[in-house]
């Protein structure tokens, strides 16, 4: 992977195309070797694709494809693999109509477009101007696309994969899929997985751990996509039994999908109280279409007199127990379910810092509650390490699943 581009250099732009094409490129069987980012600048340009095109049979370039002056990508192709540019008289034709359907006149700066390297396969654009290209060096495809991303997706599916797909046809292919595990440590996931993780095994399982839990990546490699998909569910098949519980999706899934679905399947709804996590969860449950069915409300309940006025939690109880205690996050759950009417009312209340925490209840500090039909309502106290941001999402995350595992009798 090529990125050419000063502004991904510093950074203000991401390189998402190189993770775009990754991925696109998995069930091919090819697989990432290196990344590269050069800048705006023609020696540099030519010294990683000289580079790249050494050490890869598929080389990708993407940006700096456009018709200005630093737009130095045709250029230093040609240069680097000693091509001349040649002028594709029926390359400029589709972009002379593209400018007269948006009713403006080709700048004479586009007419660079239509240049390419000798002998390389051009590839027309469906969403832009500027045309990409491959080129054939020995063993290895230069394929070179726009850097707009949205323009770079639709040259690759339109014409690159199929390309790709000819060129590797009958070789290995690889599958990947995401088992998403909550409230273990990732050092515990390793110890419990153990030999599962040996990265010589085929499939391949690598960790990847965030504030949300960790994720198993598992990589597939065999001789059709079948094979390679049963593989994969014998290790999930391996890795639920040592996991249990702690696994809330096989299929890459968020918890807010999961525990949308099963609020839905079941025909239950929930409404929610927050106070740390200031509408997270409730942001999470409604990013998923379809979420009106199961969720009721959900109220961001800050200070002591909003807890008490709005949810019905006793000054009593605010001022003997806190704001953050079990008791208060317990009549949180049981306010909201009984005003909203639902079968299940959820709240977090905690200390997300970094100032308001004391010897007796330090920044992290985060109690839950759970408030169900039938019996006791469920609670729990969690200690989560971390900055603010990292203890509002591993609550919200912890909320959602206590709302889970409730869901699916763990
Ligand atoms: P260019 O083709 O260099 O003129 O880039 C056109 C637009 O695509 C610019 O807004 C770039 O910031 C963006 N872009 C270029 N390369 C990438 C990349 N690798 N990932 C995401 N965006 C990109
Ligand atoms: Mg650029």
């Amino acid at each position: 992977m090529v990125a050419v581009g000063n502004e991904l250099l510093t950074g203000d732009t991401l390189d998402t195309n190189s993770r775009f094409l990754t991925r696109a490129v998995e069930s091919l069987g090819l697989a990432p070797r290196f990344k590269h980012v050069a800048g705006d600048r023609e020696e540099d340009i030519v010294l990683v694709l000289r580079e790249a095109a050494s050490r890869a049979d598929v080389v990708f370039v993407t940006g700096g494809l456009g018709p200005t002056e630093d737009d130095l990508t045709r250029k230093s192709v040609a240069l680097a693999f000693g091509r001349r540019l040649i002028f594709h008289a029926e390359l400029l034709e589709p972009i002379r109509i593209w400018f007269a359907r948006a009713g403006l006149p080709m700048p004479p700066d586009n007419e660079r477009q239509a240049l390419l390297p000798s002998g390389a396969k051009p590839l027309i654009n469906p969403a832009g101007t500027a045309p990409g290209f491959i080129l054939e060096e020995g063993r290895t495809s230069v394929i070179v696309l726009p850097g707009v991303p949205r323009e770079m997706r639709g040259m690759y599916e339109a014409s690159v994969h199929p390309y790709l797909a000819s060129r590797f046809r009958g070789g290995e292919t690889w599958e990947v899929r995401t088992v998403r595990t909550t409230s273990v440590p990732e050092s515990k996931v390793n110890e419990i997985l153990g030999g599962l993780l040996d990265l010589s095994r085929n499939p391949q399982v690598g960790l990847a751990a965030s504030d949300l839990g960790v994720d198993l990546r598992i990589r597939a490699r065999a001789g059709s996509r079948d094979a390679a998909r049963a593989m994969i569910d014998a290790l999930v098949e391996e890795a639920r039994a040592r996991l249990g519980p702690a696994i809330y999706s096989e299929t890459g899934e968020g918890l807010e999908q999961v525990t949308g679905r099963l609020l839905a399947e079941r025909k239950k709804t929930l409404a929610i109280a927050e106070s740390c996590t200031g509408g997270l969860i409730s942001e999470r449950i409604t990013s998923v279409s379809g979420s009106s069915v199961y969720f009721e409300r959900g109220v961001v309940s800050y200070s002591n007199e909003s807890k008490e006025a709005l949810l019905g939690v006793p000054r009593a109880v605010l001022t003997a127990h806190g704001a953050v205690s079990p008791e208060t996050a317990r009549l949180m759950a049981e306010g909201i379910r009984r005003l909203a009417g639902t079968d299940f009312g959820l709240s977090v209340t905690g200390i997300a810092g970094p100032t308001g925490g004391t010897a007796e209840k330090p920044v992290g500090l985060v109690c839950m509650a759970l408030a169900v039909p039938e019996g006791e309502t469920r609670i729990e106290e969690h200690r989560f390490p971390g900055d603010r941001e990292m203890i509002r999402a591993r609550s919200a995350q912890a909320a959602l699943d206590l709302m889970r595992r409730h869901l699916t009798g763990c």
